[in-house]
């Protein structure tokens, strides 16, 4: 399909934030896993999973508002982000210090949802797909959200865990 006006654009914006999403979906509980259960960061990631479920079903819905097909567009930003989160599961040993770059992670994920759906509701208003920018401000609502809780969790106590570890390594180093 080519783009040739504001609703090409829309439509093909709507069709990566849907392959987004379902890259998130699967993403999710890998970070998840490789946490470990007692991590609290998993089990947020866990909750953002089955709200990406949802997500995904309001996209559908919003494809059929629009009578068009469901359909995924590869969305390179995502893949990088989520590519960069393998890295990290790969790279770093160091539980407290994962947990610290996994949050930082999510937060780049959040915030590339939050500009796309951000968007997405403003050209639904402005191209008078009122029922499509309810369903995407609910999206929207809840990427706002994860975002503020993964900032909380990180401020509150994730980082402090990883800047112990280093501080104990410093320590280490200098005996
Ligand atoms: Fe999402
Ligand atoms: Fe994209
Ligand atoms: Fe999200």
């Amino acid at each position: 399909m080519s783009i040739e006006n504001l609703n090409d654009l829309y439509i093909d914006m709507l069709k990566d934030i849907y392959y987004a999403e379902k890259q998130i979906l699967k993403a999710l509980p890998k970070m998840a896993k490789k946490l470990g259960k007692e991590s609290k960061l998993a089990v947020a990631f866990e909750k953002h999973c089955l709200e990406t479920e949802g997500q995904i079903e309001r996209l559908e819905q919003v494809f059929e508002l629009l009578d068009k097909k469901a359909k995924g567009k590869k969305c390179d930003a995502i893949e990088g982000i989520l590519t960069e989160g393998d890295e990290l599961m790969k790279e770093v040993e160091c539980k407290a210090t994962l947990e610290a770059g996994l949050a930082a992670g999510a937060q780049a994920v959040e915030h590339y949802e939050i500009a796309r759906y951000g968007t997405l509701v403003e050209w639904s208003k402005l191209l008078g797909y009122s029922r499509a920018a309810k369903l995407l401000q609910e999206t929207l609502d809840q990427e706002t959200k994860t975002d503020e809780l993964l900032t909380a969790m990180a401020e509150k106590s994730i980082n402090q865990r990883a800047l112990e570890v280093y501080r104990e390594d410093q320590v280490q180093e200098a005996a």
